[in-house]
């Protein structure tokens, strides 16, 4: 009797936590929707008025309003099961695998010293992961939908880095 009432008490403050979590994420998600339109708005300004501006600022505005509506979407989208959609190479068996724990490093130290914190997360989080198939027992390593999101945010991001670079070189060389 005793034990039961634990294990009520113990679900409703996990789903206590899920809430927080996810009205956690709404509020992120509804900031970067805000800065993205902000963003739009800006450029849109920008291109009526400023004839002036170089095209890699049109280029870092479009890839900051991407990556901002990209990890809305990331955050905002249902949490379906990912590895629900998950084939293996050998048998073709699709979902159910069992997550397998991978032995490469989780960060990668390159990406952490060229991008920092952020940049570093979306790496790690754009990586394949390991599993071992539910039928023939095979390990493989495979994307998930998490994971297809995470190297979109990566590419927007590393993207956004080199116009940053770029901007500062042909800077240097016009002056
Ligand atoms: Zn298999």
């Amino acid at each position: 009797m005793k034990s039961s009432k634990l294990l009520t008490e113990i679900g409703l403050r996990l789903a206590g936590k899920d809430l927080l979590l996810r009205s956690l994420k709404i509020t992120v998600a509804a900031a970067l929707l805000l800065l993205a339109t902000l963003a739009t708005l800006g450029e849109v300004s920008r291109i009526n008025t400023d004839a002036l501006s170089t095209w890699h600022q049109h280029l870092a505005a479009i890839l900051f309003i991407c990556l901002c509506l990209c990890a809305a979407y990331l955050l905002l989208r249902k949490s379906v099961d990912p590895v629900a959609e998950v084939y293996c190479p050998r048998c073709t068996a699709l979902g159910g695998h069992t997550r397998a724990p991978d032995s490469r490093t989780s960060v990668s130290p390159l990406a952490w010293h060229l991008g920092g914190f952020l940049l570093s997360i979306f790496y790690s989080g754009s990586k394949q992961e390991r599993f071992q198939c539910r039928e023939c027992g095979e390990f493989f390593h495979s994307h998930t939908a998490i994971s297809r999101g995470y190297r979109l945010l990566f590419v927007l991001f590393v993207a956004l880095i080199i116009n940053y670079v770029w901007t500062d070189i042909s800077e240097i060389f016009t002056e």
